[in-house]
């Protein structure tokens, strides 16, 4: 049998294909690597089968691939020996693409614009062809393993191709791409290395890298052999592998330990903070899915959303944070996931629409709430001391997902000012049901609300930490789930904080305070407080002041200025106050306006106007002692 020498054309059904694919893969030209060393991976993979079914006798050499740039001759020729092909195989293969289901991808996707069409394609590549994306011609050298001749095959990027008898003498593939003009920064080997790293690092065959222009390094030999030795040198000191071709999610996770998940971690993501915790899923048929989600150390709130999860397909890198398949808030952890079961040669809106893709999200999530509900019930110390790094996560997981929320909110923590530690919104509800049933107080600035909180604990009343942006939202959240109410410490003056007495009433202090304010829209009115020492205490309502932050922050997002919007404020006289009741005699200007701007300076800072008047009167009034 020998093969024939022969011409022929790629065959596809419509007009010439090269030019529809170097249009549509144009912004992703680097996958063109990934695509031709996959084949080369999946060639070794067979024959790995093959042997091990009996089919063909065990080998002794490795199997591997070999990526080698000769820049000199403006070629990347990408070496395996796995199964190779006959030059039927060749034909039919390689020869129709319309067989790789190139073609239908194609069609389908024209009319959706290049933005479209580029996106799912470079995702999902488009196999020997995107090599044309970078070269000028493709050559073949190879020999299948069942014995059949060595055949030449090589095509121009106008589609014709030659057939020939070859020369390769070993079993395997050589693909040598001759680097056309637009490829040209590809003929350089760290972008080379760059791109082997970001696709081919955990692929399941070894793979070496060559530069011709450059010798070899020798590695240093560590076992402490000298020449001249008798034995042996027991280094391996030949060329490492560029990938790890065993990476941790495939292994067994009661096989793995905390240091080989934080290696792992610190290698794959490039960061040097050590994850919280993992999360290593393994799940079995149908869904067949391996991943490792860590949670990051997260050090503000902004920092937090920068997560990475790194899609894999059968330890091929196709993308990082791909929505369609990861719930959104997830990607705010950082993660490896390999789906082999995945769909990826069809468009995103089948993706969103997918079951498997649902059922994948919906276990995902799962996991990830059993893995924090397991750490509250059985290490409820440990968990406390992440509560903080955890908690914009779960915050933002629970107003995302209503499933996530159903399954964690039992382990929710509300974080206690002082030292008080962290309650569950129950066990808080619980400890208040005599004071404030359902009802939960908290300040969004622990020192600014110093004075307010204070008078709270002095009633026994916990105060909930909630200074961040998103918590605003957990709260409407809360809010509308259940039967609660939450009040900022400033929202009004609670119940608990009242005394019985004598209630004390007079307008023409009222009336005084109103206009040393300068503002007519201030409610003043008069209370008995616990409290004796407090003279006075400005209060904002709740849900106006809610509104007025929400407005705030949205010109803030626009760019914006935020100027201080009036929200419906009341300054409460302490009636149990003696100098209150003393200012109510006198009537004395000046030291209402000190009464009011003490109170105001727990609300916000002073203009600077407000702050030269305070000053004086403060020195005029420590003058009079
Ligand atoms: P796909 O990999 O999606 O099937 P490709 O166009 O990349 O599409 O490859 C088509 C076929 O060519 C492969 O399925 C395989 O049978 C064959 N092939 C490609 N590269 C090699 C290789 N290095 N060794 C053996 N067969 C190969």
């Amino acid at each position: 049998m020998s093969v024939k020498n022969e011409k022929g054309g790629i065959s596809v059904e419509t007009e010439n294909i090269f030019p529809i694919i170097k249009r549509w893969l144009y912004s992703d030209k680097e996958i063109f690597l990934r695509e031709i060393v996959s084949n080369a991976s999946d060639a070794v993979t067979k024959l790995r089968r093959l042997i091990s079914l009996g089919h063909y006798e065990p080998v002794d050499e490795d199997l591997i691939i070999t990526v080698t740039l000769d820049k000199e001759n403006g070629t990347i020729t990408v070496s395996d020996n796995g199964i190779g092909m006959s030059d039927e195989e060749l034909k039919k293969y390689i020869g129709q693409i319309a067989l790789s289901g190139a073609l239908d991808f194609i069609e389908k996707y024209e009319g959706e614009g290049s933005e479209a069409g580029a996106g799912i394609i470079g995702h999902f590549g488009l196999g020997f062809y995107s090599s044309f994306m970078v070269s000028d011609s493709v050559e073949i050298r190879t020999k299948s393993y069942a014995g059949s001749p060595a055949v030449h095959w090589v095509c121009t990027d106008s589609g014709e191709y030659e057939i020939s008898a070859g020369d390769r003498e070993e079993r395997g593939t050589d693909v040598i791409m001759h680097i056309s003009e637009d490829g040209k920064e590809f003929l350089d080997a760290g972008k080379l290395r760059e791109i082997l790293d970001k696709y081919c690092a955990f692929m399941p065959v070894a793979i070496y890298f060559k530069d011709v222009a450059e010798p070899e390094k020798e590695r240093e030999c560590t076992c402490g052999h000298k020449d001249g030795d008798e034995e042996e040198c027991t280094c391996d000191l030949g060329p490492k592998p560029i990938n790890d071709t065993h990476p941790l999610w495939l292994k067994n996770p009661s096989d793995c330990t905390d240091e080989e998940y934080k290696e792992f971690y610190g290698k794959v993501f490039k960061d040097f903070r050590e994850p919280l915790f993992q999360i290593h899923i393994n799940a079995d048929y149908p869904l067949n899915f391996k991943g490792i989600l860590y949670f990051p150390r997260i050090s503000s709130e902004f920092d937090s959303l920068e997560g990475q999860v790194k899609l894999f397909y059968n330890q091929v890198f196709v993308a990082d944070n791909i929505k369609e398949i990861i719930p959104e808030y997830l990607l705010m952890l950082k993660g490896v996931f390999d789906c082999p079961e995945l769909p990826l040669n069809v468009s995103r809106s089948y993706l969103q629409n997918s079951g498997y893709v649902t059922k994948i999200s919906q276990h995902i999530t799962k996991k990830v709430a059993d893995k924090l509900n397991g750490m509250f019930n059985t290490d409820r110390e440990a968990f406390e001391k992440l509560w903080d790094d955890l908690k914009i996560f779960v915050e933002y997981g629970c107003i995302r997902d209503r499933k996530f929320y159903d399954r964690v909110k039992d382990s929710v923590l509300l974080p206690l000012t002082g030292d008080s530690g962290y309650k569950t919104v129950d066990e808080y509800l619980e400890a208040a049901k005599e004071k404030h049933e359902n009802t939960v107080y908290y300040t969004a600035d622990e020192s600014a609300h110093a004075a307010y909180i204070a008078m709270y604990r002095a009633r026994d009343i916990e105060v909930v930490r909630f200074d961040k942006f998103i918590d605003t939202q957990f709260i409407n959240m809360l809010e509308s789930d259940r039967n609660i109410k939450f009040f900022r410490v400033d929202a009004g003056i609670a119940d608990a904080l009242k005394a019985d007495g004598e209630a004390y009433e007079n307008e023409k202090l009222a009336d005084l305070m109103k206009t040393v304010s300068g503002s007519d829209k201030l409610t003043v009115k008069f209370e008995n407080l616990a409290d004796d020492a407090t003279p006075a205490l400005l209060t904002l309502d709740e849900q106006s002041r809610r509104f007025d932050d929400m407005m705030k922050m949205y010109r803030m997002h626009k760019g914006e200025e935020a100027a201080s919007l009036p929200v419906a404020s009341t300054l409460t006289l302490n009636s149990a106050s003696p100098l209150i009741r003393k200012l109510g005699e006198t009537l004395d200007e000046k030291v209402a306006r000190q009464i009011w701007t003490l109170a105001l300076i727990s609300q916000r800072q002073l203009t600077s106007d407000e702050l030269v008047r305070f000053l004086s009167d403060s020195y005029e009034l420590l003058g009079k002692l």
